[in-house]
């Protein structure tokens, strides 16, 4: 018995009934471009996208895997690769790829110190990598994928990497520190300086994972703005940085940069097959076929926004996020959590469970990610919010009203789902269940 619901269609559909097809599957996606999307969906103006989709077409069945094939791959990827590692205050010697994504490129840092410390440290049977609890999941992701053991150091008072709990941490098989700028919970920057001081006096590699910041905390710190902390590779021992280009980049999706401070540390990131009876076989990163549309939308949208195009969004930006950190904190029983350095905050109360207060805000169409320990609520600010500052800060003043006298709401709806979750006893089991809600999204429902 084969499969009944979904198949192949024997028949194909034509190109104009597919086309309205698409338009209504769109049309029940969020609608990030009314900036009622505090996630996943960095918009700017419809110049900028129209920009990105030219570009992107023009290369759509263009393929990196070889750049010696396609020199549109060549130029693109090394020219936005030399533009980032001069936002970063590299010298001549910084090199890097593009990537799909932060989490490759968290992915290719560890399994690149990895293999660097198999050259340089054979004694090391049992490598280690040292990470702030604040860190991206991307990083144990990576340590799981390339068998690096994670060990975790607290936070301290501020939210950031605690840098004694640093040095305490550092072992003989210690490979790798990674401290974020800024790190996704609570939009913190780590001591970046010191833990790079203390790495580099351990003889180990140093990421910042800047995968969020990448493309805002330069902005800033030209603007003016002041207490942006030092992240870079103006830092003495930061040898590698990751960006990520579809976030505050605002290029298309699938992208982000991942840069060397040293070019012998940066060949240990790739891989070679030379025997292969289908010819010699090389590749930088993770897939083999690459897709030269996000390169080339990369390159393009960096060229278009420039260094005074960039300042100018992250202006605007981080004007919508001062606001509205002001707004949040001036309702009663909410606290951003943390210290937030650019635009990006979560929010939680010592008073009441905010869970719920994501339901009701869903229910006016605002999506905001849920974290935990303690429950928050999470805003990366987009730069196409200036707008609703005002209707979202009444939404959420009306809401967190609701939720302040009505806290059984925490037993309801999604609120009770999440509450669950995050405070089930028996921690082990967890991942299971998650992992069982993944795979039914996978499922086709007919
Ligand atoms: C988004 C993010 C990542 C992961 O990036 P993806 O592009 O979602 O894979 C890693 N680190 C930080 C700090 C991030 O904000």
């Amino acid at each position: 018995m084969g499969r009944k619901s979904i198949i192949l269609p024997e028949k194909g559909t034509a190109k104009a009934q597919l086309e309205t097809e698409l338009k209504e599957i769109h049309s029940h996606d969020f609608d990030f471009e009314g900036g009622k999307v505090f996630a996943y969906a960095y918009h700017y103006t419809e110049e900028h996208t129209d920009l990105l989709k030219y570009a992107y077409n023009l290369f759509f069945s263009a393929n990196a895997l070889n750049p010696m094939a396609f020199p549109s791959a060549k130029k693109f990827e090394s020219e936005v690769v030399s533009m980032c590692a001069d936002l970063f205050h590299g010298d001549q010697k910084v090199f890097g790829n593009i990537t799909t994504g932060g989490s490759e490129s968290l992915l290719m840092a560890v399994k690149t110190y990895r293999d660097w410390a198999r050259k340089e440290k054979p004694e090391i049977k049992h490598p280690e990598m040292i990470v702030p609890e604040s860190a991206h999941p991307a990083l144990s992701k990576a340590a799981h994928y390339f068998d690096v053991t994670i060990i975790y150091i607290p936070l301290d008072k501020n939210g950031l990497a605690d840098v004694n709990a640093l040095k305490k941490a550092l072992s003989p098989n210690t490979i790798l520190v990674v401290g974020s700028a800024c790190e996704y919970p609570r939009g913190g920057v780590d001591p970046i300086p010191e833990m790079a001081q203390i790495a580099m006096e351990h003889g180990c590699g140093f990421h910042t994972d800047s995968c969020v910041g990448g493309f805002m905390l330069p902005f800033l710190k030209k603007l003016g703005y002041p207490n942006i902390p030092e992240f870079d590779f103006n830092v003495p021992g930061v040898t590698s940085i990751s960006a990520d280009l579809h976030k505050y980049g605002l290029t298309a999706k699938m992208s982000s940069v991942l840069l060397f401070r040293k070019e012998k540390t940066w060949k240990n990131q790739f891989y070679a097959n030379t025997e292969w009876i289908g010819g010699i076989y090389t590749s930088p990163t993770m897939p083999g076929t690459r897709s030269i549309a996000m390169l080339a939308a990369a390159w393009a949208g960096m060229m278009h926004l420039g260094m005074e195009g960039y300042c100018e969004m992250a202006k605007t930006t981080m004007q919508t996020a001062e606001r509205l950190r002001d707004g949040v904190k001036k309702i009663p029983g909410l606290k951003v959590f943390g210290q937030p350095v650019m635009t990006l905050f979560s929010f939680g109360s010592d008073e009441f469970n905010v869970y719920p207060i994501a339901d009701l805000m869903a229910q006016r169409g605002w999506v905001m990610d849920r974290l935990q320990k303690p429950p928050a609520l999470h805003c990366i600010v987009m730069p196409n919010q200036a707008n609703i500052v005002d209707t979202f800060l009444k939404d959420l003043a009306e809401c967190t009203e609701i939720v302040r006298k009505n806290p059984q709401k925490a037993n309801e709806g999604e609120a009770a789902m999440y509450g669950m979750l995050t405070t089930f006893k028996e921690r082990d089991k967890i991942p299971e269940m998650v992992l069982g809600f993944l795979a039914d999204q996978f499922k086709t429902k007919k």
